[in-house]
């Protein structure tokens, strides 16, 4: 058999560990089978999917040599690889009036103002809340009714209102589901757009996919897309759900409390070589047991069975302690400095580094100092260090907060943009521009004295300024559960 693999991201955020994780795992499967790896982009969600976080995705996916063989930018025969465009073909609608066509699925006009209330209903009687099929049973004159007066309606699988669905999953026993656990799946938005559901239904089918790998979150929807597989007259594809990756504490791997986008671990000047070798060693360990390896050598001895399903954590300091061992035993001096100079030391960085330091130095040797922070990671900080005049830590630690919050909503990270952007939190939250830039400085620039913090964060970008609000955070004891949700509510009233 021609094994065809998959990854197929959301563009809706930064590129995530997760995601490489599972692209790992699907590109050490089919190369170990001679066949192929394929990236799709599930970019669906039209309101929260961006181009640039797509190119953020490729980009990082191509840093750690995560390479595709068909694929938004690869001609493939199975093509396009972007959902939205398949949606243009009207690729999915097709399979929507099939389904509708056999009885498989129906048209549901009901608002949400109902839904509401019948969810609402549903679990105040302790019941599993799901679609109660009103519209199941509407006659043929009812339809040309609302089609007639243009009601929106969504479409929706028919599921047995009986029996388990049993899920075969490589790794596991056969796990059995309810369908009484099983929701009416919306397979078609109202406005035209497919869900996950249906699309990666129809796009693992026509793209000739043998086994989906993707994250154990996914196990509970499996029977839905095995009865679509069903309905549509499919072959249903081998299932390999890989453990989902977790914070220290073993909670779901969060950013809140780990870098999670792949690119902070580019900028942190981590081996992408390294990171892949870590990234493999979470769920899965070499036969002889050696924790160094490469992917080629990971190729060679895999073994999708032997995927341990304990709960993997991603841990930075393990992560580090790898990149180490890479750094010191597989680069001979000229590599090392080859890869020195293309992380950071290069002409292009030192021409936006300069700008900032010229005015502060008189001779070269005083440039390393001045200019340190801009090569480093986490600045060196203690609870003292953020100690500001004329703020109580209470409010040290909101502003901080706060930053953070609105730095990653800001899509395009540039200078006057970050400018425009805190001069705003400083009027929202009537205070002192000075006062609110202040922690912010320090938690940036890991000192009260530094070159300009808007272009520093410029240079420094989005994911290690980030990392940075979250370490002085961090070193202010954190925000726990109760106090995010004071804070959250704070800052959703500030407004926009
Ligand atoms: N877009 C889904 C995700 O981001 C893909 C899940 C799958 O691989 O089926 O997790």
């Amino acid at each position: 058999m021609k094994v065809r693999t998959r990854v197929a991201p959301s563009p809706t955020g930064d590129p995530h560990v997760g995601t490489a994780y599972m692209a790992l795992f699907c590109l050490a499967f089919a190369r170990q089978h001679g066949g192929q790896f394929i990236l799709r982009i599930e970019d669906t969600d039209a309101a929260r999917s961006t181009p640039e976080s797509e190119q953020q995705i490729l980009d990082s996916l191509r840093w750690l040599g995560l390479d595709w063989d068909e694929g938004p930018d690869v001609e493939g025969p199975f093509g396009p690889y972007r959902q939205s465009e398949r949606v243009a073909q009207g690729l999915y609608q097709q399979y929507s009036d099939q389904l509708i066509e056999n009885g498989h699925a129906f048209k549901c006009y009901c608002t949400s103002e109902r839904l509401d209330e019948m969810r609402k209903a549903q679990t105040e009687k302790g019941e599993f809340a799901k679609y109660d099929g009103q519209c199941i049973h509407l006659s043929a004159a009812d339809h040309a009714e609302h089609l007639k007066s243009e009601t929106p309606f969504v479409v929706r699988m028919v599921i047995p209102t009986q029996g388990t669905c049993i899920v075969k999953d490589k790794l596991r026993d056969d796990i059995e589901i309810d369908w009484s656990q099983i929701d009416m799946q919306v397979l078609l938005k109202s406005d035209g757009n497919p869900t996950y559901h249906l699309a990666v239904v129809v796009d693992d089918h026509l793209m000739e996919i043998t086994h989906i790998i993707r994250g154990e979150e996914w196990i509970n929807s499996a029977p839905k897309h095995i009865l679509l597989h069903q309905y549509l007259g499919w072959d249903m594809p081998e299932l390999v759900h890989m453990p989902l990756l977790r914070n220290p504490d073993k909670s779901k791997l969060s950013k809140r409390k780990n870098p999670t986008s792949i690119l902070f671990y580019q900028r942190m000047g981590f081996l992408p070589e390294a990171v892949l070798n870590y990234l493999g060693m979470l769920g899965w360990s070499m036969p002889d047991g050696e924790e160094k390896f490469s992917f080629q050598e990971m190729v060679d001895s895999f073994d999708i069975d032997r995927i341990s399903l304990g709960a993997p954590v991603f841990d930075v300091d393990k992560l580090t302690w790898l990149n180490g061992r890479w750094l010191r035993e597989s680069l001979s001096d000229d590599e090392f400095a080859d890869r020195l100079v293309d992380w950071a030391y290069n002409r292009e960085n030192l021409l936006k580094v300069i700008p900032l330091i010229r005015e502060r130095v008189d001779v070269f040797t005083e440039l390393a100092g001045k200019a340190s922070f801009l090569l480093e990671g986490m600045p060196e900080l203690t609870e003292a260090d953020l100690q500001i005049k004329n703020l109580e830590p209470e409010d040290v630690l909101k502003i901080l907060q706060f930053a953070l919050w609105k730095s990653e909503a800001l899509r395009t990270w540039e200078r006057d943009l970050l400018n425009d952007l805190f001069m705003q939190l400083a009027e929202q939250m009537d205070r002192k521009v000075r006062d609110v830039l202040a922690p912010i400085f320090v938690a940036i620039a890991g000192s009260p004295v530094s070159p300009p913090l808007f272009d520093s964060m410029a240079i420094l970008g989005p994911d290690m300024c980030r990392a940075r609000l979250r370490h002085s955070i961090n070193i202010l004891g954190g925000v726990g559960k109760k106090k995010m949700k004071k804070l959250e509510k704070e800052f959703n009233a500030l407004g926009r």
